[in-house]
């Protein structure tokens, strides 16, 4: 197998030119992805197209529907508008001014991460930096504002498809710095982005050594949200800076402070490579740990089967399994979104199938604007068939942690779909919720 140092990407722009979409895909297929590719993010690189994707499977196959816009993701409606655009010929800008209008009904920020969570110091709004539950600031690297490909559901693609003002960015570590420093709650770091580890060695030493040089005691956990394991294990192999890489985490490590890797997995597939697995032994030799998280989707990963082996499969290679999520209510949600119900199912039937150390995961669980809710169980309680819920991470840490219940729905597929159970009138935490909106938005409007 060829040692890669450098990706090759594939785009809106060149993907025509893959030899396996020349070959398998049919004319209708092909214009499709154009169509798709000009309103969500598209892309990918060399070793999925050659290693992850099983092109006899296409168009069913998992890793495929991973990375390839897939003609189902937009309404009929919107699909056409594009089509005649493009079929017109109408120019680059048109095509544009149209993508971004249909975008904007896309849900392209839930659960009000861009009012809510942006930390100010001094009165001055951080871009760059969310700060939204007690103990862990996310960081948005400018530079990690891209992955090494792109996932077709991914929630943060408003931030790929350059839509002014939406782009979350920190250009300088010092800025960082100077939040952590007044912030001695937070215990956690989370370069987050993109993909955290699309930063070069050099890239990531600017933030880094500024939070190990300032010795700042609380700060305990430096984590990297990343998918680069599995759409770039090369990036800790044979790419320039993978030794430079590993150093940083070991200099994290040496100056008593603990790695996670927050690693994105969608199925079993992912980790099945001679180079994927080389590189877990590397970064675990550096005394790092990962830990895994992925959402539930239709078409990628939506049976109890494949969660079992991806869990299984990941604590036989070192990486403990963290999260299970809701898919989210932005983009193709539509394509790739199962029944809260549905998701539950796939949950419990694949937990039973695995061992008690693999049971460390936790979900179903959907990141919403409140919180982080995990839906614990499906009960009768007085007769009344409920969701379990809990927060495991709450706007208010107080929220945490405290059993509340819905009302079973067979079809809600997030948190907004959802009502109270035993004739409430709202969740316990709503009327707080509310007025922390509300406040935000005042704040918001006067600066
Ligand atoms: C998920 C998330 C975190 C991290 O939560 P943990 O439960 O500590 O892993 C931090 N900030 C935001 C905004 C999140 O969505
Ligand atoms: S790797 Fe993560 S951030 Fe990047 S496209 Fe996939 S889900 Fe989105």
């Amino acid at each position: 197998m060829q040692a890669y140092r450098k990706p090759t990407f594939y785009s809106s722009y060149n993907f025509k030119k893959i030899p396996q979409v020349e070959a398998r895909l049919s004319k209708d297929e092909i214009f499709a992805i154009e169509v798709i590719s000009k309103i969500l993010p598209f892309k990918t690189n060399n070793y999925i197209v050659d290693q992850l994707i099983n092109w006899e499977n296409v168009p069913n196959d998992p890793m495929y529907i991973l990375n390839f816009p897939q003609r189902e993701m937009l309404s009929e409606a919107h699909f056409k508008r594009m089509a005649d655009a493009i079929l017109a010929n109408q120019s680059d800008k048109e095509l544009d001014f149209l993508a971004n209008q249909i975008r904007m009904q896309l849900n392209p920020h839930p659960g009000g991460q861009m009012e809510l969570n942006v930390p100010s110091l001094n009165g001055k709004r951080i871009e760059g930096l969310q700060h939204k539950y007690a103990e862990t600031v996310l960081s948005f690297a400018t530079y990690a504002q891209t992955c090494h490909a792109h996932c077709t559901f991914c929630f943060r693609w408003p931030q790929f498809v350059q839509m002014d003002g939406y782009k979350f960015a920190i250009d300088e570590a010092r800025l960082m710095l100077e939040y952590l420093k007044v912030h001695t709650e937070v215990t956690d770091v989370l370069f987050t982005g993109g993909d955290s580890l699309f930063m070069t060695a050099d890239q990531l030493s600017i933030y880094i050594d500024a939070i190990l040089d300032a010795n700042l005691e609380h700060i305990r956990n430096i984590r990297f949200g990343t998918k680069t394991l599995s759409y770039w294990p090369y990036r800790f192999i044979s790419q320039f800076d993978a030794e430079n890489t590993l150093e940083i985490f070991q200099k994290i490590i040496r100056h008593g402070k603990h790695v996670a890797f927050m690693a994105h997995f969608n199925h079993a597939i992912e980790l099945s490579t001679p180079i994927v697995k080389d590189a877990l032994i590397k970064i675990r030799n550096t005394g790092a740990e990962i830990r895994s998280q992925s959402p539930v989707m239709k078409h990628i990963n939506d049976t109890s089967d494949i969660w079992a082996d991806l869990w299984k499969e990941q604590v036989r290679l070192g990486i403990i399994p963290y999260y299970m999520f809701v898919a989210r209510d932005t983009g193709a949600h539509d394509y790739f979104s199962l029944p809260l119900n549905r998701t539950f199912q796939i949950f419990n039937e694949a937990y039973k199938k695995v061992s008690g150390i693999t049971r460390s995961v936790r979900g179903p669980v959907m990141s919403a604007g409140p919180g982080k809710v995990h839906i614990t169980g499906i009960s009768e309680i007085m007769g009344e068939k409920v969701f379990n819920l809990t927060f495991v991470q709450g706007r208010n840490p107080d929220w945490v942690n405290k059993p509340f219940y819905a009302k079973f729905d067979e079809e809600a597929d997030w948190l907004e779909g959802l009502k109270p159970a035993f004739g409430e009138k709202e969740f316990f935490y709503e009327k707080e919720y509310k007025k922390i909106m509300n406040e935000a938005d005042k704040l918001l409007i006067h600066s």
